[in-house]
């Protein structure tokens, strides 16, 4: 029975830790029939406090609630020597309220101090069940015991959660209209381009993603882009002839310049006919001086 009651309570507490904001040391406003209730079974209330919120408590008690021990008389020495060892809490009441009174002034509309309620009182046990977030402890027969949470705490927590959950539907609106217009416009032009281009055309985009990101080829590629418009049937022969042409002669232009490694790999076709003739032409005059020469 006390472990279910200690893993209760713990689950209660963090329910009003979690969602109504409570921290430990819990603040614990005491009425004085639960002081006398205490003192009567003689408990130790700092621990018996400590077991049933399964946390550090604060005991308080109000000026109103303490007027009302006083009010006891010489009977309730005891029980005023135990009180006056509590935090006073200031209620602002000028005149002394009655208890019930006094509490519910402390709780408010949402028990924004996230005080815990520690009170013997019936009357005021129901009227704090109706304010959310009001954990209620008090004594039955010798037990001290954490009231689970109310229907309306629950239902705030509820609310809380899914306002946290949804967010704010303009936010959702913000987000989720961006992407959706946005998700499609990628896609959608890739297949339209695709489609136009004609139903081979499935490799080249593949390509272009592989080649993108590699530096060099596309440096080459631009200077080819540049006259090439047009990606037609007929024409791209011509243009190669002539793209070749030109990189030939870059490449000669290159060589000369003294890059020397460009020079067999581009220009090999006409440098070699060049030499050649050159070759041939050198050979020739030499052999006519030599055949001269001879002669
Ligand atoms: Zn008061």
């Amino acid at each position: 029975m006390r472990q279910k009651r200690t893993k209760g309570s713990r689950k209660v507490m963090h329910l009003y830790c979690s969602a109504f904001g409570f921290r430990e040391p819990y603040q614990m406003l005491v009425d004085s029939a639960f002081i006398q209730s205490c003192v009567k079974q003689k408990f130790d209330i700092q621990a018996r406090l400590h077991d049933t919120l399964q946390g550090v408590v604060k005991p308080m008690i109000t000026q109103c609630c303490m007027q009302a021990l006083y009010d006891l008389g010489a009977t309730a020495q005891e029980v005023v020597e135990v009180a006056k060892g509590f935090e006073r809490r200031k209620c602002n009441h000028l005149k002394a309220r009655p208890e019930e009174e006094c509490l519910k002034a402390m709780a408010g509309e949402g028990n924004k101090n996230r005080y815990v309620f520690a009170t013997q009182s019936l009357e005021l046990r129901q009227a704090l069940r109706k304010i959310p977030g009001s954990p209620i402890v008090y004594i039955a027969r010798s037990v001290m015991l954490l009231e689970a949470p109310s229907d309306q705490t629950l239902a705030k927590k509820h609310q809380m959660e899914t306002a946290k959950l949804h967010v704010s539907p303009e936010e959702l609106a913000a987000i989720t209209g961006k992407p959706l217009p946005a998700a499609p416009a990628p896609d959608a032009p890739t297949e339209a381009d695709a489609a136009a281009a004609g139903a081979a055309t499935d490799e080249p985009p593949k390509k272009r993603k592989k080649k993108g990101p590699k530096g060099p080829n596309p440096l080459s590629v631009r200077k080819k882009k540049a006259p090439a418009q047009d990606p037609s049937a007929g024409r791209p022969k011509k243009r190669t002839r002539e793209d070749e042409g030109a990189a030939g002669e870059g490449a000669r232009e290159e060589g000369r310049q003294g890059n020397v490694a460009s020079m067999p790999t581009r220009g090999d076709g006409e440098a070699r006919k060049k030499r050649k003739r050159r070759r041939k032409g050198g050979a020739g005059g030499e052999a006519g001086d030599a055949d001269g020469g001879d002669e």
